[in-house]
């Protein structure tokens, strides 16, 4: 916007007027940084795989957690992420994460009933359910394969059996409840094993299991198999080898993409390559994530923060909410460029999980309250990474149990409010609007009107609510608000009274 700086003064004595006189009337803050800036990618695939993994949702919404869209409106967040681009979701399912007493080993208390709910719940909206079976009762990555404690004394047949039976059962009672499937992962992170079983002559026979199982279930669901450190190339290329040389019958080869480990996006497309020239499989990256702030929220140390994670030759996006659709915008590119189409998509790890209770500027004892209820929430309902119920099967959970160690790499701030950022889902689509809204255009019809100053009369009168790409091109003054100067403004210009907004 140009005016000059007499008529800058003569508006605002105006607008002070108008705002005096027009007493009851709302004055409505634009989000501060709702104007993301991200360029469309033009997909190979049409079904471009724009994922999110929500697995510990459900025990959030237990311990009272909501989710609100970006005007503070609270909605169903299955809701949310379709509304933003989302087209696919992704479950854990641990066999077993309970103690002999029933209590949970916190992680979402991933079992199969809170991924029936969630795969439910994302097919009401639309949304594809990528089943993620760790073959295990906690966490399964490339440090830890134990088996399930149901499964600890098996022989290497009886596993394989255990493991067809209950990648079956499991689909058959997702498929129940309501969930669409469209791909099963078996193992999660199987880069050094799977289920408790280590040898290179018998992973394979697991993996080959549990594909049989999803062979049977439906010809139409895609089988994966999940490794991560693609920067170790020739490890990630052995790996692609050894499941042809063992005729593993699988569709895509997945990996974990977390850029403060695993290299540079152009290494990680290299992999991604030779994979698909070579066998002719799908690629994905199966997790990736990346922080908007490096804040925590909830009294439990993040991956990321002031002290860890944060430095590093492949970071190479800012730790704000732009720099985040950044790099989903980056791996989704990456991903997209695997030569022959064969990119499928992109799956951002665990993108709700967010604090239970927000310590922001808090001190003293009014901080030692908040972090000891907390606790007892992660406890309770398990919604932290790990509870102490867990220290009977994983050490690391005896001594670091807590809370979530990625609240400040979700979409959603302490407070469950959907952060711009999410829009990175659907702006890969379409380009973003944000950085291209035509000033005055409130109602989005590509022209500026007398209807767009009515539309803003009805908002700054509650008669109407505002996406925020409509609150960016309604702030006609720039000044983040929406407010009736920018109305005044609007029909000054339709007037010709300026020439320019
Ligand atoms: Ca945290």
């Amino acid at each position: 916007m140009k005016i000059t700086k007499a008529l800058a003064g003569f508006l605002a004595a105006a607008f002070l007027l108008m705002t005096a006189l027009t007493s009851g009337a709302a004055e409505t803050e634009a989000p501060v940084d709702d104007d993301i800036d991200i360029q469309k990618i033009e997909f190979n695939n049409t079904g471009f795989i724009r994922g999110m993994d929500v697995s510990s949702v459900i025990s959030l919404e237990n311990a009272g957690v909501t989710f609100k869209n970006e005007n503070g409106v609270e909605e169903d967040i299955f809701k949310l992420l379709a509304d933003n681009g989302i087209n696919y979701i992704r479950v854990r399912v641990w066999n077993d994460p309970y103690d002999g007493s029933g209590n949970g080993y916190g992680g979402g208390n991933s079992d199969i009933e809170k991924a029936k709910q969630i795969g439910r719940r994302a097919a009401e909206h639309g949304m594809k359910l990528l089943v993620d079976f760790h073959y295990s009762d906690f966490w399964a990555d490339p440090a830890k394969q134990k088996a399930p404690k149901a499964w600890e004394n098996m022989t290497l047949a009886q596993k394989q059996s255990a493991l067809y039976d209950y990648t079956f059962n499991s689909l058959s009672e997702l498929k129940s409840a309501g969930a669409d499937i469209g791909m099963v992962q078996i193992g999660n992170e199987t880069t050094s094993g799977i289920a408790g079983v280590y040898d290179y002559s018998d992973i394979h026979k697991m993996f080959s299991a549990g594909s049989k199982a999803v062979r049977d279930f439906d010809s139409g669901v895609k089988v994966a198999i999940h490794f991560t450190g693609p920067e170790n190339t020739a490890v990630m290329k052995w790996y692609a080898d050894y499941l042809s040389q063992n005729k593993v019958d699988y569709d895509v080869f997945a990996s974990s993409y977390y850029p403060y480990w695993h290299g540079s996006l152009e290494n990680l497309t290299a992999v991604f390559d030779y994979v698909a020239e070579t066998y002719g499989k799908f690629t994905m990256v199966a997790e990736t994530s990346y922080a908007f702030t490096l804040d925590d929220t909830d009294g439990h140390d993040n991956t990321v923060s002031h002290w860890s994670n944060n430095t590093g030759k492949d970071l190479l996006w800012d730790f704000s909410v732009q720099g985040q659709a950044d790099e989903v915008r980056a791996v989704m590119n990456a991903v997209n460029n695997v030569s022959s189409s064969k990119g499928l998509g992109v799956f951002y790890w665990e993108g709700a999980w967010i604090s239970v209770g927000d310590i922001t500027g808090m001190s003293g004892a009014e901080l030692t309250r908040r972090c000891n209820a907390n606790r007892e929430l992660w406890e309770r309902y398990g919604c932290g990474w790990a509870s102490s119920y867990a220290g009977e099967y994983d050490g690391d959970a005896a001594r670091y149990y807590g809370g979530s160690a990625v609240d400040n790499q979700a979409f959603f701030d302490a407070e469950g409010r959907a952060l711009p950022s999410l829009r990175v889902f659907k702006y890969v689509v379409t380009g973003s609007s944000g950085a291209d809204n035509i000033k005055g255009d409130a109602d989005g019809d590509g022209i500026v009107t007398v209807k767009d100053v009515t539309e803003i009369q009805r908002f700054i009168a509650e008669l109407t609510d505002f996406t925020d790409e409509q609150k960016n091109a309604a702030d006609v003054d720039g000044n983040g608000v929406v407010d009736i100067s920018d109305a005044t403004l609007l029909q000054r210009y339709l007037a010709e009274f300026i020439t320019e907004l």
